[in-house]
């Protein structure tokens, strides 16, 4: 049973938006017409009777103000105001009868003075004349015509002489409201025709844009070739069509950055973890002579230390992904930092017979506002960087310059540089150059990522400028410390 009612409601197929505001338009229409034609008509129609019913008993007070008052009703006097009569009666659009207590009618505009047009009513047709006003009414058929019928007794020295009926015919006063009518139904059929073209605006400019917008972003799927959703027209839809392309872009790739990353994770983890298995199995299988020892446990311990570099990096990454870096600002020495990062790294390049010329801004302190801990890391990487892919018997300089309120630092090597079209890259996650691959086995790629991160995070900037061959510069910005000097 419940299932029946269910697909009974889907009848009209799937509610939508466009179908919701037809509904409305339709509900709106059906009620106004039923109120204009029922309501409405009728309600003129009232208007328009009790409008002439009032002018009507205005005309007679006029005639009573200006001829009537304090006259005495004889035939005499009556063949005297007829003309009075005729004028008043064709003024208001009507006919005046004058008619005695008894039935008799003495007075009609409308018949020529003379015998025997006089007709004396029946009994049941004079109980009308105690009334102000009779609707509809023929005077059993003397009026010819239904009228509204507005009586008014006529006295003379409080003595009661008889009734002046003004009669009007309906047929003028259903004329008149149909007149009043048919400007409301004008008035009603261009509202309801302005209703259907905002309909018909609404339906090109917002429900077509917004089908469009519907059925190209349904199927955006991580991973997905999520083809673009065009909409031309230069206004929010079009805003929102692009806003929603960029999104299904961003999903189309995050599954290959994904599927990237882990690949680039295992392989990293899986190259290591190979050969430090490898030189333990010929260790267990006693295959290594005693002599080179010592030479395969070092290969162990740069082969764990990389997998721990490794696996701190990502971790580091990690978390500057989850939440915005937590940077502990405060102002420090940027050369002295400089010379810890050289200090740590000085192992290394000597032995490759690598030094570092340092060409600073001023002499002593410059004291620079961020995270000295990070600053070093940045540093201390670039410059690793520098001393790996240097050749040997070079020189790496590192220098500072101050211009306003900033001070730049840089790090540049003549050593193997990078390709042009890999200078784009460089700051992916994994990423290597080809070139850079024989030359240095410890790297993970990720080194240039956390500088990247790190440096985003002061909310300034990190470049390089590179010629294969000749040698690579990175530059960044910290902004400088209002403290210029230590004590
Ligand atoms: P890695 O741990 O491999 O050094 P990085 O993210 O620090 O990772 O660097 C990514 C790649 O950028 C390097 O593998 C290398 O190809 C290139 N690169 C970085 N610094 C230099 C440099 N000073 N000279 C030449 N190539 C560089």
């Amino acid at each position: 049973m419940k299932k029946r009612k269910r697909r009974g409601l889907h009848i009209f197929g799937k509610t939508t938006l466009i179908k919701k505001i037809l509904a409305f338009y339709l509900v709106i229409v059906a009620v106004s017409f039923y109120f204009m034609l029922a309501v409405g008509r009728n309600y003129i129609y009232r208007q328009v009777q009790e409008e002439t019913a009032a002018s009507l008993e205005d005309a007679i007070d006029r005639l009573m103000k200006s001829t009537l008052i304090g006259t005495n009703y004889d035939e005499k006097k009556l063949a005297e105001l007829r003309p009075s009569f005729e004028v008043a009666a064709q003024a208001a659009g009507g006919r005046i009868l004058i008619i005695r207590e008894t039935g008799e009618i003495i007075l009609d505009t409308e018949k020529v003075t003379g015998e025997p047009y006089y007709n004396v009513l029946q009994h049941g047709e004079v109980s009308f004349l105690h009334k102000n006003a009779t609707y509809n009414y023929t005077i059993g058929g003397y009026l010819g015509t239904p009228c509204l019928c507005i009586t008014t007794p006529l006295r003379h020295s409080s003595q009661f002489q008889g009734y002046l009926v003004f009669a009007h015919a309906d047929s003028i006063i259903i004329n008149r409201s149909d007149y009043y009518y048919n400007i409301l139904a004008t008035v009603y059929y261009i509202v309801i025709g302005l209703l259907l073209l905002t309909y018909i605006g609404l339906y090109f400019f917002c429900f077509i844009p917004l089908k469009k917008l519907r059925a190209g972003s349904k199927d955006f799927a991580i991973g997905r070739d999520n083809p673009p959703i065009i909409i031309r027209s230069n206004d929010e839809y079009g805003e929102m069509a692009q806003t929603l392309n960029v999104l299904g872009q961003e999903l189309s790739k995050f599954d290959d950055f994904q599927r990237k990353f882990l690949s680039n994770i295992s392989h990293d983890f899986r190259s290591p973890l190979t050969s430090i298995r490898g030189y333990l199995q010929a260790f267990k299988d006693g295959v290594i002579p005693s002599e080179e020892t010592e030479k395969y446990l070092d290969i162990l311990i740069s082969e764990t230390d990389r997998l721990t570099k490794l696996t701190n990096q990502i971790i580091d990454l990690n978390s500057y992904d989850k939440d915005n870096i937590l940077l502990s600002v405060s102002s420090f020495d940027i050369h002295d930092t400089i010379h810890r990062a050289i200090d740590a790294l000085d192992g290394l390049a000597m032995k490759r017979r690598i030094a570092f010329r340092t060409e600073f801004a001023v002499e002593g302190a410059l004291f620079v506002d961020g995270d000295p801990e990070k600053i070093h890391q940045v540093l201390f990487n670039l410059m690793e960087n520098a001393v790996k892919f240097s050749y040997e018997d070079t020189l790496i300089y590192v220098r500072t310059s101050v211009k306003k309120d900033k001070v730049f630092i840089s790090v540049r090597d003549t050593g193997i540089g990078i390709p042009k079209d890999d200078i784009g890259k460089i700051w992916d996650r994994f990423y290597k150059s080809d070139l850079s691959r024989g030359k240095d086995k410890s790297g993970t790629g990720l080194g240039l990522p956390i500088c990247k991160e790190i440096i985003t995070a002061h909310k300034e900037t990190i470049d390089v400028v590179s010629t294969e061959g000749a040698g690579s510069t990175f530059s960044f910005r910290l902004p400088l410390s209002k403290r210029k000097k230590s004590g």
